[in-house]
């Protein structure tokens, strides 16, 4: 059994292994940061993304989604503040040549002072940290690197640069001539396609505050150091949903969302230990509260979705920089406004590598003198990429045939695979690798009095049931009902 240390490892030569995650262009050598889903792995995703968005959307008369461009008006990021502001503070180390983000050296070392039990050394650290970050003092951050004998992990030395400001955009040129291109970015985040719609929802959807706008969509950041796989890529997705209020309202409001997003997190049946708030020390310039939903991870406690009230910031700053106005008129106070928001944003790819990590399991199954075990992923059935796979006891006699009709009797509802290769025992086990919660076995006895033999994923289990029973067992146990209740 492995230790938690490869546990990680492990999860991601599984996802390579089996289809749900690729390094982009592997045979160039890879793109640093950048990551392809597999056949597996966008069918997770999808599942991932409609949860979210069933939830948010569907669940909610007040919540609608869009779909805005990645390219913006340059003058959006100005007005957003991320031309100036959207920065990582990074260091690096003079022999490696290597680039760190000088508060993930110091979050790495309160990691480890928590494992090795010095409690309160890491408290003190995360205090030092917090206030550093806060008062914007990056010569702080450096003594803080020196003081708790940070080396740089692939020189071992301690040979630091000053700790500088890095901004995290990507540029590119806009038009199809040199001369008159202007340059535009990569959006960094998607709400600011929220912000400049906001009007345009508002009045086409004849909302009334409070409302929310969801989107899905791709953000781009040049990370100053990619670490930890899927975790902090330059290419990502997020799911973010702005929720529009009167102001003074916020805060009422905030608590609401901090509570209904950890709700979502367990619904998943994930442990509810495995979860923490971390509510922010300093707060970004447009926020007046803000937490972070942490998940441990086999790397520790880490980020995975942001609740932010963000004031009537963003509205403000666009109303100034566009010279439109994004009031809202409030008929049952009889009064114009720009309304303050409360931000969830969470990134698919970090609820992907959570999901995975927190669904892979290597179980030992030996009996006796008997040694077995078998890697498992036991995702959440709604979550899960194939829901059930049908295999035929034999290739011979007719049972092709049986199973193949039942195969197309579930694929218009159902991702569900076909399996007539290897014994039972290794096609189980192939289904346990890539957590299908169901397989269905068609033996001589379905000929017979059409039944089959269905075999539960996380017990082992197994049980026969009719085939006309089949279509509404697999509904009512990977249906999305149960999350959304
Ligand atoms: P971090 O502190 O980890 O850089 P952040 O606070 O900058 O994250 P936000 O700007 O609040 O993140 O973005 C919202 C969510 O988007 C995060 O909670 C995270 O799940 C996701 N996210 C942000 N940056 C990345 C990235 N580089 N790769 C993958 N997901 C990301």
């Amino acid at each position: 059994m492995s230790t938690r240390e490869d546990i990680f490892k492990n999860v991601v030569s599984h996802s390579k292994e089996y289809g749900f995650v690729f390094q982009s262009s592997e045979i160039y050598d890879g793109l640093s940061a950048v990551y392809d889903y597999g056949q597996l792995g966008a069918e997770l995703k999808n599942n991932i993304k409609t949860y979210w968005w069933k939830s948010m959307v569907q669940m909610n008369e007040n919540i609608v989604g869009i779909d805005s461009a990645i390219f913006m008006h340059p003058k959006i990021w100005k007005a957003s503040g991320h031309v100036d502001g959207f920065n990582d503070p990074m260091i690096d180390n003079k022999d490696s040549k290597k680039r760190y983000r000088a508060d993930n050296l110091l979050e790495d070392r309160i990691t480890k002072y928590e494992r090795d039990g010095k409690t309160q050394k890491a408290a003190e650290l995360q205090e030092a940290l917090d206030n550093a970050l806060k008062s914007d003092d990056l010569s702080i951050l450096k003594q803080l690197i020196i003081d708790h004998e940070i080396a740089c992990p692939i020189s071992g030395t301690r040979n630091w640069t000053d700790v500088r400001q890095f901004n995290l955009m990507f540029s590119t040129q806009f038009g199809s001539l040199a001369e008159d291109a202007e340059a535009v970015y990569l959006r960094p985040e998607t709400a600011q396609g929220i912000f400049v719609n906001f009007l345009n929802v508002q009045k086409s959807g004849r909302m009334k505050i409070p409302f929310g706008i969801a989107q899905i969509g791709k953000a781009f950041r040049n990370e100053v150091i990619a670490r930890q796989f899927i975790m902090r890529m330059r290419e990502f997705e997020q799911m973010e949903m702005q929720f529009f209020v009167r102001p003074g309202t916020e805060m009422e409001w905030y608590k609401h969302w901090k509570e209904a997003r950890l709700k979502w997190h367990l619904a998943l049946g994930t442990p509810a230990e495995s979860y923490r708030y971390h509510d922010h020390a300093k707060l970004a310039h447009y926020a007046n509260a803000a937490v972070d939903i942490e998940y441990e991870f086999p790397f520790g406690f880490k980020e995975v979705e942001g609740i932010h009230s963000r004031t009537d910031f963003d509205l403000k700053q666009h109303q100034e920089f566009s010279g439109k106005k994004m009031q809202f008129f409030d008929p049952e106070i009889n009064q114009n406004y720009i309304p303050y928001v409360i931000e969830t944003s969470i990134g698919l790819d970090r609820m992907f590598l959570l999901t995975m990590c927190n669904a892979y399991k290597e179980e030992d199954l030996s009996e006796g003198d008997k040694t077995d075990s078998r890697v498992v992923l036991k995702f959440h059935p709604a979550l899960a990429p194939v829901k059930a796979t049908v295999m035929p006891l034999t290739k011979k006699d007719g049972l092709p045939e049986k199973a193949r009709e039942i195969m197309n009797m579930l694929k218009l509802d159902f991702n569900v695979q076909y399996d007539e290769k290897d014994s039972i025992g290794k096609r189980y086990r192939r289904q346990d690798a890539i957590g299908t919660p169901f397989c269905i076995t068609v033996d001589y006895e379905s000929l017979e009095n059409n039944t089959v033999t269905i075999r539960h994923r996380d017990s082992m289990q197994q049980e026969r049931i009719s085939i006309d029973a089949l279509h509404g067992m697999i509904a009512e146990n990977t249906g999305w009902a149960q999350l959304l209740r």
